[in-house]
């Protein structure tokens, strides 16, 4: 994962009047290269004051940078040690770990009896989560490649990132709302239409300059203040606290909220690098921790949702609701689901 808050951190960036001064001007053959360790060949390390100036967005990672590379350099430089070691293979093992747990999900909703419908939603968030998770292993993988590369590739990771947060929206409203649909209609409609205006916006070039980095930002904070809408309705639907499987959930989604927000915060105040340059170029960096909490937060996710389905399968649907207090116990052939 990148960032959504733009170029700044990944791909250098066009107009970043910070980077420009930090850095020399210097010719490839005249970049000085260093030997680095693993399987890559003749693949070598630069400074930060001597890479490309699309590599240049965070002047606090001092060394580690992989120069110009071909296609088939950028994958075997995967296997050596670099400042993108560890933002590739969070995101590679962040994929593997899904798709476990997508194969475990599976056998255990088997015995939630679930609708076709439950068992597509279930598959769908995990792919999402781990096509965002893809998208960003590319773009660490290749954005070395040139500065189209580097760009086209942010663009797609940052579309990935829209994409997981969409998905954190949808199966929301899928399992809140299941019992409710006119309302499950009307907020995924809503928080589709907030997607298509990211995903738009951040493929317009000049929207990721830092002109406009504020607007960026409020995109995204609106996108999140958004959420406790959907999030409050169902509160009260589901008679509040009383319910002590509301506060259960609850608690699940301020603790997503607060994954999202600390990966967010490394993102954004580049902490701890910014307090010693040149002390987290390998381990420890903002990026990486960015990448970490994005992987816990998914996990997180998939185990409240789990949860929530759960609960839906043992009591139905409230019975004020305008669907059948039963329908979703239907196909149910264990009877010991039924509320009692
Ligand atoms: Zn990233």
């Amino acid at each position: 994962m990148s960032s959504v808050d733009g170029m700044r951190g990944d791909c250098g960036a066009k107009g970043d009047e910070l980077v420009k001064p930090l850095r020399g001007r210097v010719s490839e053959s005249s970049v000085p290269k260093r030997r680095v360790y693993g399987c890559c060949g003749s693949i070598s390390i630069i400074d930060y004051k001597d890479v490309p100036l699309y590599l240049a967005g965070n002047p606090y990672i001092t060394s580690g940078y992989r120069p110009k590379l071909s296609p088939l350099e950028c994958i075997k430089s995967m296997f050596c040690w670099t400042n993108e070691s560890i933002n590739i293979w969070t995101h590679v093992f962040g994929v593997i770990w899904l798709l476990t747990v997508l194969l475990m999900d599976l056998s255990l909703l088997r015995e939630l009896a679930p609708a076709p419908s439950d068992v597509i939603v279930a598959v769908l968030m995990m792919v999402s989560f781990m096509m965002c998770l893809a998208l960003s292993v590319v773009f660490h993988v290749f954005n070395c490649v040139s500065e189209i590369v580097c760009y086209t590739t942010f663009k797609w990771d940052v579309v990935g990132v829209a994409l997981a947060t969409f998905t954190f929206y949808w199966t929301g409203i899928y399992l809140a709302f299941i019992c409710y649909p006119f309302w499950r209609y009307f907020y995924w409609a809503s928080a589709f239409t907030v997607f298509l205006v990211t995903v738009g916006l951040h493929h317009w070039d000049d929207f990721l300059t830092d002109k406009y980095r504020g607007w960026r930002m409020f995109l995204f904070v609106i996108w999140a203040i958004y959420g406790f809408v959907p999030l409050c309705h169902w509160y009260f639907l589901y008679g509040g606290f009383e319910n002590e499987w509301v506060q259960a959930i609850v608690i699940r989604v301020i603790i997503l909220y607060a994954l999202v927000g600390m990966g967010f915060f490394f993102y954004l105040s580049r902490f701890p690098e910014r307090l010693k340059p040149g002390w987290f170029n390998y381990v420890g960096s903002s990026h990486q921790l960015w990448h970490v909490f994005g992987v816990l937060s998914f996990y997180w996710w998939h185990c409240a949702g789990l949860q929530m389905f759960s609960y839906l399968r043992t009591y139905g649907c409230p019975a004020d609701s305008p669907v059948d207090p039963l329908r979703h116990l239907a196909n149910t052939t264990n009877s010991s689901l039924h509320p009692q």
